[in-house]
């Protein structure tokens, strides 16, 4: 997405621009793997962003602003924090983003990382939930149902890693 479009997103949004949110928005939309905010820290200020000579020491985002940005994205309905964390080096859980807000399924790998079912599977999945069902969810929670998604969890073995296909 370009400066212009994100611009007019924000606009969308009532979100005020400034070009950290715009640096920001930008790799969370160019990234598929859902970062944290640890991994578009790095993706903003990084050695991509230091090969393009952009940007310098002098527009360094630090990661109390990326967090800042993620927190105003997702009020603002830009973004979304998904359900299941990534486990950081530190072994601690870390949220992560997801510009798409289009209704999706998501697959979580047994190594953490999470990507999103393939657009034709994702339809048929959200697809086979019978509109009467959510029609009784709604009624017994006495809300109102805006999006849903549905997570796909890879197995693990006693190890922890994947077992093969059969
Ligand atoms: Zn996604």
């Amino acid at each position: 997405m370009d400066a212009a479009g994100i611009r007019e997103i924000f606009e969308r949004h009532d979100l005020r621009w400034t070009k950290q949110r715009e640096e920001v928005y930008a790799a969370l939309c160019r990234s598929e793997a859902h970062p944290t905010a640890d991994e578009l820290y790095a993706a903003v200020n990084g050695r991509d962003a230091a090969a393009a000579n952009h940007p310098g020491p002098a527009d360094h985002i630090s990661l109390a602003t990326i967090y800042n940005c993620l927190d105003v994205f997702s009020r603002s309905g830009l973004c979304r924090r998904l359900a299941s964390p990534a486990i950081t080096p530190r072994g601690d859980g870390a949220f992560r983003y997801d510009a798409d807000m289009g209704d999706h399924a998501h697959v979580v790998r047994s190594d953490g990382c999470v990507q999103d079912l393939p657009d034709d599977l994702s339809e048929e999945v959200l697809a086979h939930l019978p509109r009467e069902l959510l029609d009784r969810i709604e009624q017994r929670l006495r809300m109102k149902i805006g999006r849903f998604g549905v997570e796909f969890f890879e197995a693990r073995n006693r190890w922890g890693s994947a077992p093969p296909i059969e």
